[in-house]
């Protein structure tokens, strides 16, 4: 089993300048795995901006005109699991042997393997091996190789051996393109003053796109309605208004300012004044608890500050709470807040 998701294809991978690069590369490497100058292909890019789909359309099509490869797709989530378990379990030999057998390694999200580094040690084995042999490697992360912080030198040395290709944003023909392709493959008529409505609205990543249609998808059905510019809106108010009740970063910032009467400009600014220092440390706190960001970005959207900051801001908070009998009841009082908020 390739763990292949086969409806990830280059036949629905819409081409545009955000991605085209990456998708060219992508295609060389599918006709000619392990022979082209693009090994390891290295993809990278953020947030739903078509990484996986990419990755996974190299799989399918390499399967699909080669069955007798041994294609496997594997989230570096799961490849550090399996590989604790076969820690666990005395099975490393067979962990290292499993993966030795794979003629194209396709391995998602590598910025997950940062400061494992018994983790990073097998998957060195196994990258040289395969290399070795002439088997294709993929491999996709959150940013570029150098900024991938705690991962080992000699590792990300190997990345750039082959090709590394971003994917940007999609400019607004390839959004105009991308909801055309995903309305027709549902077989939903969509008129063009709405895909043009959606596309200029939506510009922040593919996968918040989908879900702007999936809403108005559903809209439609809902209110026995045909697709115009009118449910459009609507669809479009829904998720609007969802992110903005949501306790987003944007909140948490305001109310932990005005809670300790600090501007909110100084919690991203440098300043180190005590009181300052404390707004923005409880701020990150909250930020952690209460909103999706991972750590690098809320320290992004606290000035640009590292990783290490917020988890340093949120031990920090968390001692005080223990130490502190006042601090705590004001930790408990903001907490109310955005609970509240939250629902
Ligand atoms: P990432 O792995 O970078 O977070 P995904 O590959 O999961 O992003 O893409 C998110 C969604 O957007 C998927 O449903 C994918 O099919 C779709 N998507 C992204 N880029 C494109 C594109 N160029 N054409 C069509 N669909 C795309
Ligand atoms: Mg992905």
């Amino acid at each position: 089993n390739s763990q292949l998701n086969p409806t990830y294809t280059f036949e629905n991978y819409i081409e545009g300048d955000c991605n085209r690069l990456a998708r060219s590369a992508g295609y060389a490497v599918a006709n000619k795995p392990g022979t082209t100058s693009f090994n390891p292909l290295m993809v990278y890019g953020g947030v739903g901006l078509g990484k996986t789909h990419l990755v996974q359309a190299i799989g399918n099509q390499i399967k699909n005109s080669n069955p007798e490869k041994f294609v496997l797709y594997v989230s570096s989530e799961k490849f550090v699991n399996q590989f604790i378990e076969s820690l666990k379990t005395n099975n490393v030999q067979d962990f290292a042997n499993f993966y030795l057998l794979v003629d194209i390694l396709i391995i998602d999200d590598v910025q997950f393997l940062s400061g494992k580094e018994k983790t990073q040690e097998m998957f060195f084995h196994i990258f040289n091996h395969l290399h070795q042999s002439g088997k294709q490697i993929v491999m996709t992360s959150d940013c570029p190789p150098r900024d991938l912080k705690g991962l080992e030198e000699r590792l990300l040395s190997r990345f750039k051996w082959g090709l590394t290709a971003d994917l940007q944003s999609p400019d607004f023909e390839t959004r105009m393109a991308i909801i055309q392709k995903k309305m027709q493959g549902d077989g939903i008529d969509i008129p063009d003053n709405v895909v043009e409505y959606l596309a200029y609205s939506v510009d922040t990543n593919v996968r918040e796109l989908e879900g702007v249609l999936i809403s108005l998808i559903a809209q439609s059905s809902l209110n026995r309605k045909e697709i115009d510019l009118e449910l459009a809106k609507q669809a479009l108010k829904h998720i609007i208004e969802d992110v903005e009740t949501e306790v987003n970063l944007d909140f948490i910032q305001k109310t932990v300012a005005e809670y300790f009467q600090v501007s909110l400009d100084s919690l991203k600014a440098k300043t180190r004044k005590k009181e300052i220092v404390t707004a923005r440390q409880v701020a990150m706190y909250f930020a952690k608890e209460f909103t999706s960001h991972s750590l690098k970005s809320i320290g992004y959207h606290f000035g640009g500050r590292d990783h290490s900051t917020v988890i340093h801001s949120v031990q920090t908070v968390s001692d005080l709470i223990d130490t502190d009998k006042k601090f705590k009841a004001s930790i408990q009082e903001l907490q109310k807040k955005f609970k509240s908020k939250a629902g």
